[in-house]
């Protein structure tokens, strides 16, 4: 199938062209033509699967053929996303998608002053783009007239109830017209997403392309079972070795991100933290850095790095395995975006044996265990005290001072970062430390207190608390406006 198939008209066909799209993906094959017909969708899509044009294709040319085109300022489309950077993106790809067109689009999302974004919407726009927090508060000053919206998209629905959103979903619902198209698009299907789904969709089309592991079959997919106090050093080694020019690290915690950035960037590994605490310029500086190669590692946690749109990205580490077994599978998927495909590895340390065995049921099939190799001890930073999250190095001028040399050399220097000592090959198999790993950590500085081997850390108790905590109102603080195909 081509994209001429599909009947898009020749502006947006151009414009696919130009992207270098060849084909369309399967959920563009499944939900454009329901689009175009009128059809409410509801799609089983994760990121990663080309879902954004899925939805967005289709209704710029429903806003180009509607006849109320260009007579009012008030947008037609709105679509609600979780995140600020999913909101920038999808308005990021409406503007390429849309040269050919003339509709003006616009997007908005907390952290940045509100009165740049009234300015914007009192001059129109045709397709807006909302995380629901800033959303609500323009319509609550009476600055957004949603009135008019003939095609509401919920993305990543899955995502938004993780996050709390139902409420503002809820409230966002009344505020449009009864008489709407309305796409939802989630990567999972719970009892609350279907909840969900009946309550605003009506006969929808039901798009499931991909089941939810099939990203998974694209990924070579390997785990490390090793204590958590060798983790860093054994990630540290990995990247070193394969001579990784750009790795996404998964740890639960925000807290947890910033220290492993900081522990990474003492072994000469340049790496950020990204995730709901950061300010949107350093979150946006942190994955410039990461695209363009300066940074080598990036930290992220969970909710941060839902939409980030990296191409092929070839390595994903899970450092602590996510709470919830479909995370892991969004996880991985970030190596095999549209069609690319890229190497995974896990780091389980002995308290994660349940999490694993979560994902692996849901998988249907388990995770290659790969030996642990022998790995220098670093002199990272260990464990710190257990206070009150800190900001990231690079925003606080931490670190071992070879900041300066981004973009160069990562391998540690002889004395700088790396100690001669080694850990034997396969201290780790055991999923215990084993006395040689426990005491080289030990003389490097770390403590283990009377805490049982493997016992988690510290973090047991944040799990959830700081990161979905800060999910909750990533939506509303960061970020800023943005214009599309014309500034409105
Ligand atoms: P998404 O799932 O919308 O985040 O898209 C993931 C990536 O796939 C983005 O980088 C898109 O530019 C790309 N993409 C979308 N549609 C296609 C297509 N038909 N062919 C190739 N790449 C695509």
């Amino acid at each position: 199938m081509s994209f001429s198939d599909l009947g898009l008209l020749p502006e947006l066909l151009r414009a696919v062209q130009e992207k270098g799209y060849s084909a369309p993906t399967p959920i563009q094959a499944g939900t454009i033509p329901a689009i175009l017909a009128g059809r409410d969708v509801l799609a089983g899509a994760q990121t990663g699967t080309g879902k954004t044009a899925a939805f967005v294709l289709p209704i710029l040319q429903r806003l180009t053929q509607d006849a109320a085109h260009g007579a009012h300022p008030a947008p037609r489309a709105l679509v609600l996303t979780p995140t600020r950077e999913l909101a920038a993106q999808i308005a990021d790809n409406a503007t390429g998608y849309g040269r050919y067109l003339k509709l003006r689009s616009a997007v908005v999302f907390g952290g940045v002053g509100i009165n740049p974004q009234i300015d914007q919407l009192r001059r129109g726009c045709d397709l807006l783009i909302a995380t629901p927090g800033r959303l609500l508060d323009l319509s609550e000053q009476g600055a957004l007239n949603l009135s008019r919206v003939s095609c509401f998209v919920l993305d990543e629905a899955d995502r938004m109830l993780d996050m709390g959103f139902i409420h503002a979903i809820r409230r966002v619902l009344k505020l449009l017209p009864a008489q709407r198209q309305n796409l939802m698009f989630s990567a999972t299907y719970s009892e609350d997403i279907r909840a969900l789904a009946q309550r605003f969709l009506h006969d929808p089309v039901n798009v499931e392309v991909t089941s939810r592991n099939s990203t998974a079959e694209r990924v070579t997919q390997s785990l490390y079972r090793v204590p958590k106090e060798s983790k860093r050093h054994l990630l540290a080694h990995l990247i070193n070795e394969g001579n990784w020019q750009q790795v996404l690290v998964f740890t639960r915690t925000k807290h947890g991100a910033n220290r492993l950035a900081k522990q990474l960037e003492s072994a000469g590994i340049n790496s950020a933290a990204i995730h709901g605490n950061k300010s949107q310029a350093a979150r946006v500086r942190a994955l410039a850095d990461f695209k363009s190669l300066r940074v080598t590692a990036l930290v992220a946690t969970e909710v941060a790095a839902r939409g980030l749109d990296i191409k092929e990205l070839p390595h994903v580490v899970n450092y602590e395995l996510p709470n919830v077994p479909e995370d892991y599978v969004h996880r991985i998927g970030r190596t095999a975006r549209a069609g690319a495909s890229g190497a995974a590895v896990s780091l389980v340390s002995p308290d994660e044996e349940p999490l694993l065995r979560d994902i692996e049921r849901l998988l249907k099939r388990p995770i290659e265990t790969t030996a642990v190799p022998a790995f220098p001890i670093l002199n990272m930073p260990a464990e710190p005290d257990r206070g009150p999250p800190r900001e990231m190095h690079r925003d606080r001028g931490a670190g071992n001072g070879n900041r300066g040399g981004r973009g160069g050399p990562r391998r540690p220097q002889q004395g700088q970062g790396q100690r001669q000592e080694r850990v034997p090959g396969n201290a780790a198999r055991t999923a215990a430390p084993q006395d040689g790993q426990r005491h080289s950590a030990h003389r490097h500085g770390e403590s283990h207190g009377s805490r049982p081997a493997g016992a988690p850390r510290g973090e047991g108790g944040r799990r959830f608390g700081g990161e979905r905590r800060g999910a909750r109102t990533q939506g509303e603080r960061g970020g800023g406006a943005n214009s599309g195909w014309r500034r409105a």
